[in-house]
Order: C-alpha cells, then sequence, then structure tokens
C-alpha cells in the first residue's frame, strides 16, 4: 500500500489493478484513464482500474465491471463512468512500473508529460491512439558486448547500446556517449529528448542515442582506436545513411568519429554518409564542431530580444570545459558577454576579468589537445581562483549556460541562481536541471530555455552535413551559420506559439508541444503501428 498525501493507492500485482481513491471524496479515480462518479459517499469503496499502466487499449466496460465486481460489492446502482481519461501521476506509475530503477528516463517522461498531458487530453486523437504511451517505448534497443585488448595486453569487456527511439519524421539521428556511468537509463532519456529536439530543427530526423561504459579518459590513442573500431563491427549492421546516423557526445570527438567512421568503411565498403561529426576532408561540415555551443548562444540572444535585451555586457557562468561549454564562451564572448567561469568535474575556475578569446585559445588546447584539468587555468592566468569539487552555480551571474551533464543544477543551484538575480538559464548539455530547479526557474520567471530547444543546434547542423552528404557539397562556413541562425530563431519562435501564457513565454511547454506535434502527426498518419 502506498500514501500520497492526495490519494491512497495500492497496486495488486495478483489482479494487476491500480487501486486509488480520495480519503474525502465522493469520485473513486480509476489509475488509467476513466473516473467513476458517485451519487453517494463511498469512502471505503476501492473501485477501478487500470493495468497497471501497460500498453494496449485500456480496460474495456465488460472488463472494468469484471473487475469492479471481483474487488467491491459496494458500487452503488447508478454509478456512472466519466471520461476524463489519465492524469500524469497515473501515466507515470505505469511508466515507473514497466521501466523500474530508470530514474533519468522517469524525469525525461515526466517533464514531458506534465506539460503535453493537458494537450492530449483537450485533442482526442492522440489520447484515443495512445500516442503517449506509443511514444514512450523505444523502437528497438540494441545492447551489446565490445571486447577489445589494453595497450598492456590485458582483454577488456564493456557494454554497449543503442536506442532507436523513434523514426516517424526520419532516420534516427543522435550521439554516441563514452562515460563510464553511462546506462540503459541515461541513454533512453537521452534518445527520448532527442526525438522532440530533432523534432524542434524542422529537419526530417528521428530520435536515437547510444554510447558504451567505456572511459576514454587516461586512454591512449591506440587504445581508443581498437575499442572504437571493436564497436563498430556490432554497430554497423544497425546504422545507415536512411537507417541510423550517429553522432558524438561526452566522450566521443572528432577523434572518435574518425576512427569509428574509419572502421564503417572498411566494413562495408562504402563511403557514405552514416556519421556525422566527421573531420572537413573526409565529409565533415564546416560549424559542426562549433554547432551546439553556438546555437545555445544565438537561442539566448533570441529570448533576450524577445524582453528587448541582449547578451551585450552580461555576466555569464559556463559550467563544463567540452564541446559545448567551449563553443557557448566562445560566442558569447563574440556577442559582447563577459564569461567569467568554466569547469570540469573535479571544479571550477572563477576568472572575474573574463574569459576572452586568448584565455580561451589556451582552454581550447588544453581539453581538445592535451586533455588536461580546468585547474592548469588558474595556475596560468593572473586572479583566477579555483574551486576544486564545487560547482559553479553561486557565483552571481546574469546569464547561466549549464553545458556539462544532466542534472548538474539541483533545487538549491537553482535557488541561488535566482537569489542571486540571474536573468536567463540555456542549457547547452542535455537535462542539466532537476525537475524541481526547472519548477523553480519557471515559478520566478526567469527566461528558462530547456536543452531540447537550446541545444539543438548541434544536431541541425548534424542534418546539414547529412544534407551536404547526400547532395556531395560542401557549404561556406558563412551559409552553414546563416542556416543554423535560422533555425535556432525558428525553434525560438515555435517556443513562443505554443509557450506564450498570460505574457509569459513558458518555454519548455513551448518546445515540448512544439516537438510533440510533429511527431505526433506522423504516427497518427502511419495508423497503428
Ligand atoms: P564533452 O566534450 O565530453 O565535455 C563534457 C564536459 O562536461 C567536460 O568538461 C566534462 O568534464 C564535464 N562533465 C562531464 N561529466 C561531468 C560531471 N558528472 N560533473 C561535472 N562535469 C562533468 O561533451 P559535450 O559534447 O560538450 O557534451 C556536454 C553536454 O552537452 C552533454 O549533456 C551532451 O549530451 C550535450 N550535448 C552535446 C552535443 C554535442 O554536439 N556535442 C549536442 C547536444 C547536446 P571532464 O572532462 O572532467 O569529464
Amino acid at each position: 500500500m502506498n500514501q500520497s498525501t492526495k490519494h491512497r493507492q495500492a497496486f495488486d500485482r495478483s489482479t494487476q489493478l491500480c487501486l486509488r481513491f480520495p480519503a474525502n471524496s465522493s469520485r473513486v479515480r480509476a489509475s488509467c484513464c476513466k473516473e467513476l462518479a458517485f451519487p453517494t459517499s463511498t469512502s471505503q469503496s476501492p473501485i477501478a482500474v487500470n493495468y497497471g499502466g501497460m500498453l494496449g487499449p485500456v480496460d474495456t466496460l465488460t472488463k472494468r465491471q469484471a473487475i469492479t465486481t471481483e474487488i467491491g460489492n459496494t458500487m452503488p446502482n447508478k454509478a456512472t463512468w466519466i471520461d476524463t481519461c489519465s492524469d500524469t501521476e497515473c501515466f507515470m506509475q505505469g511508466l515507473e512500473r514497466r521501466n523500474p530503477g530508470e530514474l533519468e528516463f522517469h524525469q525525461a517522461v515526466r517533464e514531458f508529460v506534465e506539460t503535453v498531458m493537458p494537450f492530449v487530453l483537450k485533442h482526442r486523437k492522440y489520447k484515443d491512439a495512445q500516442i503517449l504511451e506509443r511514444m514512450t517505448e523505444p523502437d528497438r534497443i540494441v545492447i551489446f558486448r565490445v571486447t577489445w585488448e589494453d595497450d598492456a595486453g590485458n582483454i577488456r569487456a564493456n557494454r554497449a547500446w543503442r536506442v532507436q527511439f523513434n523514426n516517424s519524421i526520419g532516420p534516427y539521428k543522435g550521439g554516441m556517449r563514452f562515460h563510464p556511468d553511462a546506462t540503459l537509463s541515461v541513454l533512453k532519456f537521452l534518445g527520448f529528448e532527442q526525438t522532440f529536439k530533432n523534432s524542434l530543427t524542422g529537419l526530417p530526423m528521428g530520435g536515437a542515442k547510444g554510447g558504451a561504459n567505456f572511459n576514454p579518459k587516461g586512454k591512449s590513442d591506440r587504445e581508443v582506436m581498437r575499442f572504437c573500431q571493436s564497436l563498430m563491427i556490432e554497430l554497423h549492421r544497425h546504422i545507415g545513411e536512411d537507417t541510423d546516423v550517429p553522432a558524438g557526445d561526452i566522450g566521443v570527438g572528432a577523434r572518435e568519429i574518425s576512427y569509428l567512421f574509419g572502421q564503417y568503411k572498411r566494413l562495408e565498403n562504402r563511403f557514405a554518409g552514416i556519421l556525422t561529426g566527421k573531420g572537413l576532408t573526409f565529409g565533415g561540415s564546416l560549424v559542426r564542431t562549433e554547432a551546439t555551443g553556438y546555437g545555445c548562444v544565438y537561442f539566448c540572444e533570441n529570448m533576450l530580444n524577445h524582453v528587448e535585451d541582449s547578451l551585450k555586457e552580461k555576466t555569464c557562468v559556463v559550467s563544463g570545459s567540452g564541446n559545448v561549454a567551449i563553443y557557448t564562451a566562445e560566442k558569447a564572448a563574440e556577442l559582447g558577454a563577459r564569461v567569467v567561469v568554466m569547469s570540469d568535474s573535479s571544479g571550477f575556475i572563477h576568472d572575474p576579468a573574463g574569459i576572452d578569446a586568448e584565455k580561451l585559445a589556451f582552454i581550447k588546447n588544453l581539453k581538445e589537445v592535451r586533455r588536461g584539468r580546468i585547474a592548469e587555468y588558474a595556475d596560468k592566468f593572473e586572479g583566477v581562483t579555483f574551486h576544486p569539487e564545487e560547482r559553479p552555480w553561486n557565483v552571481p551571474c546574469d546569464v547561466a549556460f549549464p553545458c556539462a551533464t544532466q542534472n548538474e543544477i539541483s533545487l538549491d543551484d537553482a535557488k541561488a541562481l535566482i537569489a542571486n538575480g540571474v536573468k536567463a538559464v540555456c542549457e547547452g548539455a542535455n537535462m542539466p536541471t532537476e525537475l524541481a530547479g526547472a519548477h523553480a526557474f519557471l515559478e520566478a520567471g526567469i527566461l528558462y530555455a530547456p536543452s531540447k530547444a537550446a541545444n539543438a543546434g548541434g544536431v541541425a547542423v548534424s542534418g546539414l552535413e547529412q544534407s551536404q552528404n547526400a547532395l556531395r557539397l560542401s557549404w561556406s562556413r558563412e551559409e552553414v551559420d546563416e542556416k543554423l541562425k535560422t533555425i535556432m530563431r525558428d525553434i525560438h519562435d515555435k517556443c513562443v506559439e505554443y509557450g506564450q501564457t498570460d505574457g509569459f513565454v513558458n518555454y519548455v511547454l513551448g518546445a515540448n508541444i512544439a516537438g510533440f506535434i510533429k511527431v505526433a502527426d506522423a504516427m497518427l498518419a502511419y495508423g497503428v503501428v
């Protein structure tokens, strides 16, 4: 028996029924899809019912009658079924039961469903087609072992995944992450979010994500190469330019993409655009390296312009010092902002004078070439402090760009940012803010751009790389950058269109609804598949 503040509820494993009954109400609510109204008080009536949120048509009337007969005899004669449909809580109970222990996945779906559910309830076609239930189940997941040999001749084994989440609007697309903390839950949350992010770009790309619990840190180039080659021996049969086109993510940069692509080419004897983020001499696109960070800053500038402000002279905190963080800092500084913080997993540096182009060149070399630690920045430049093992959100700023990893902003961090007067939070990393922190930003009325909108620039330019590969052409830097700016502006405008409420733009609502509609409509068009 589970207790919650609003309802008493119980899940009966033998009958697979979820019973939910408000203590002081004459209504007994079924847990998934219907509500039962009683003319008299029925506080002792544990009525009905769904199938533990399992997929498929939710209970027929006949089944419900059978169930109510089975569980109790207190059902009044004049009970009527009211077709009010499920709410977020009931939906989440089912999802959590089907995906036990996958906390990151639960979090990403909850954030999505709590904004999209009212829209689905208003538009019956989505509800009747069980669109949310179908959308939260990946099309397919491939899990495989990657065996390789380290420099000392030891045999090593890792686990790898490719989560092909949804290809309703185009071939699967999404990065590969190499990190010791990579789990199925993390990759499912990323693949789920990717589906709607890709939809927002306006390009024909489905959603996927993959990776391995492999730690590239401290490995030699040869070890990374052997790992990538071994991984591709399995992955190659699941990807293709019209099937699934992976890219980079945490731990997978230009070096790893090159090794993966080289092995694919060898195995398949084809030179095809089956990965993005490739080197410029073998099918890569200009601006792809910079795209996620630049796109994030373009999005932020759009948000600020919408309230007649801009990034000029704003103090910014950027977390991380990887691909997204570096190019976020670069573009923010170019637009006149002062970036005072960057970090890595060992702590953050605070440079009150600001990280200018010359200092950023040092960070690029440190991180992209020497693969060193951010603490070295504090040794190199005057007036800089290093804060080991700390997050940077207590440093006062106008704009925060979390660009490191998921759940790096807790509720307390969000409160600290708000208390210090932050005007905008623009997410370069995927789901960097815990749900309670995201709620706090929205309640405080700050400009809050969720990752699926703010960091879509990376995958957008990946989409442009695919187009260039298909055309066997290379566009100029200016051309790609211009297209990126246009895509980010269009995403911003879609968020405003769907997220405008009482003069305030709720970018979470806008991004979720706009991303949802395109995918949902394609799924409806395909019928029951
Ligand atoms: P990256 O180049 O590998 O850099 C990741 C950065 O985050 C590094 O500075 C890393 O520090 C730091 N970091 C990782 N785990 C951390 C942790 N647990 N605590 C604190 N810092 C941590 O990866 P990236 O490509 O920039 O990706 C960063 C984020 O952006 C991820 O959420 C990714 O999914 C998202 N994203 C990336 C792209 C893209 O195009 N690359 C596109 C969209 C979204 P250490 O070096 O110390 O580990």
